[in-house]
């Protein structure tokens, strides 16, 4: 399975260390920034499965990009974990009230950020769980999980359980661009053996069923496939 990805955005260099080398350790892949508009290009190109965010930064505070990640369809369901200083209370209740997932209060030991992340990474596997089930609609295309029906412009389209799924999975997160092992990991689920060029095997099915709407479904060059913010 795909290693998990955090992103950090913190401006203190011996923190964001610290926090990068113990969540190597507990087995995640991580980035980092010091600060917020280099963080929000990065975060929006590579979808990360966390982040943390510092609240305290120079720029943009952490409220802002936390406000900027929840406005944005591409980044609004990444789990956020606050990090924040003493005498932030009112901003922890801000943030939490804009969508933010939980606080880590500094200082902090490594073992306890690892445990937050845990929690809300297994909380956010959870959650897409419930989706699962949700009808997705985007413009002519209506996906139905309950009904394992997918229709554009009313007509119904054939597919193969295993082009559900991905149709599915890729549908209810527009915008979002996703590597080839993390469509197949959330997808597919972790036990699935297939390889990242079945993926586009799959990828190249579902476009050819869907005709004329095929380019709902993006290619990103070197990283993956996304489903079209458009709606036409
Ligand atoms: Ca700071």
């Amino acid at each position: 399975m795909a290693k998990q990805k955090i992103f950090i955005v913190e401006d203190e260099a011996d923190i964001r260390e610290l926090l990068e080398y113990s969540l190597e350790r507990e087995g995640y892949e991580v980035e980092s920034a010091p600060e917020g508009v280099s963080a929000l290009a990065r975060i929006r190109r590579k979808v990360p499965d966390l982040i943390l965010l510092d609240l305290m930064l120079p720029g943009l505070d952490g409220l802002e990009i936390c406000r900027r990640l929840k406005q944005d369809d591409a980044t609004r369901g990444i789990p956020i974990i606050m990090v924040t200083a003493k005498g932030e209370e009112a901003d922890v209740v801000l943030g939490l009230g804009m969508g933010a997932d939980d606080y880590v209060p500094k200082p902090f030991s490594p073992k306890e950020v690892a445990a937050r992340v845990k929690a809300v990474m297994r909380r956010s596997v959870l959650d897409a769980a419930t989706d699962e089930k949700r009808v997705v609609a985007r413009g002519l295309l209506e996906v139905d999980p309950t009904r394992h029906k997918v229709s554009v412009a009313e007509e119904e389209i054939p597919l193969t359980a295993t082009e559900f799924r991905i149709l599915h999975f890729l549908a209810a997160r527009p915008g979002r661009v996703f590597e080839r092992e993390q469509i197949l990991s959330f997808a597919l689920g972790p036990n699935t053996i297939v390889t990242d060029r079945s993926v586009d095997v799959h990828i190249r099915a579902i476009r050819k069923k869907l005709g004329e709407h095929r380019d709902l479904i993006e290619t990103v060059r070197g990283i993956g496939y996304r489903f079209s913010e458009a709606t036409g």
